[in-house]
């Protein structure tokens, strides 16, 4: 386990922290001041890159790290009624120009291109080439890139379970507000594991280092306003159904380091966030649609 290090809190600043959780040989420490939980010491920015590029990590005692997740198809319906519930607003519109940055196989991309007005223009950027290729085989327009090479601008930015995978957040929503328009707006999806008290709540693997932060509904609404941005739609929804349970029942008797619980009892939410630049009145918004 490497030694923890001084390092000033991503969201408050802050040099205080204590250790939360040790997993692959990195901790996870808790901020004393905001409750940001973030790894310590944090992997230098090649390694970062490198990792998301290729989907795995592997460690000096040569253990592997797998996040290639696989194409979930029946994510589509789920993402299609959080969209129509926290943009009914949008729906109405002639047209919304929407980038999915992190899109993966594209199955967020593909729910907004059902609900979204016809004439709308709705790209993904996604770092994994695997699931760019994957993604194109459903002729969905999903490319290979990171944020930095965007040019073109954007009425809203979503970010699905992308958070927790970016070393500086401030400087992440910079560059997402160089591509919203004037009065755009963000979409961020993540789990609350900052808002459950200690790691035994958690019912899964962290996966770190592959993920770098973990906040909540706090940690978010804090580093959305400290970008200018306001808080203007959020879910936020349990994930400790019947089948999670059995799942990690499942995981667990196969050795994986998940903690089982029954169902109904976890702590762990998924929070659906939804953050605007300006602050015109939704009801003003139409007017320039
Ligand atoms: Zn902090």
């Amino acid at each position: 386990m490497n030694n923890l290090v001084d390092i000033n809190c991503p969201l408050c600043g802050d040099d205080n922290h204590i250790l939360w959780a040790t997993e692959n040989g990195f901790n996870c420490v808790c901020c004393g001041q905001c409750g940001l939980l973030y790894v310590n010491p944090l992997p230098n920015a090649t390694y970062i890159e490198e990792s998301v590029k290729l989907g795995g990590h592997v460690f000096e005692d040569g253990k592997q790290l797998n996040t290639k997740t696989r194409r979930m198809h029946s994510k589509q319906r789920y993402f299609e009624r959080v969209v129509k519930q926290l943009f009914p607003d949008l729906l109405n519109r002639t047209s919304v120009a929407w980038l999915d940055v992190g899109a993966g196989y594209g199955e967020f991309v593909q729910a907004l291109l059902s609900v979204l007005p016809t004439s709308s223009i709705v790209e993904g950027l996604e770092p994994m080439t695997h699931k760019v290729e994957k993604a194109r085989e459903f002729n969905l327009p999903v490319r290979l890139g990171f944020l930095s090479g965007v040019t073109a601008s954007y009425d809203v930015v979503s970010i699905i379970d992308v958070f927790s995978h970016i070393p500086d957040f401030p400087g992440f929503l910079s560059s997402i507000k160089s591509v919203l328009n004037s009065d755009g707006e963000i979409l961020v999806k993540t789990g609350n594991a900052a808002e459950i008290g200690k790691r035994s709540n958690f019912p899964g693997a962290l996966n770190l280092p592959d993920h770098l932060m973990f906040g909540g509904v706090t940690q978010l609404t804090r580093f959305f306003e400290d970008a200018g941005f306001t808080v203007i739609g959020m879910e936020v929804e349990r994930i400790d159904g019947m089948w999670y349970s059995f799942k990690n029942l499942a995981k667990y008797l196969l050795g994986k380091p998940v903690s089982i619980s029954l169902p109904y009892t976890s702590p762990t939410r998924t929070i659906w966030m939804r953050a605007r630049l300006n602050t015109l009145p939704l009801d003003r918004r139409d007017e320039k649609a």
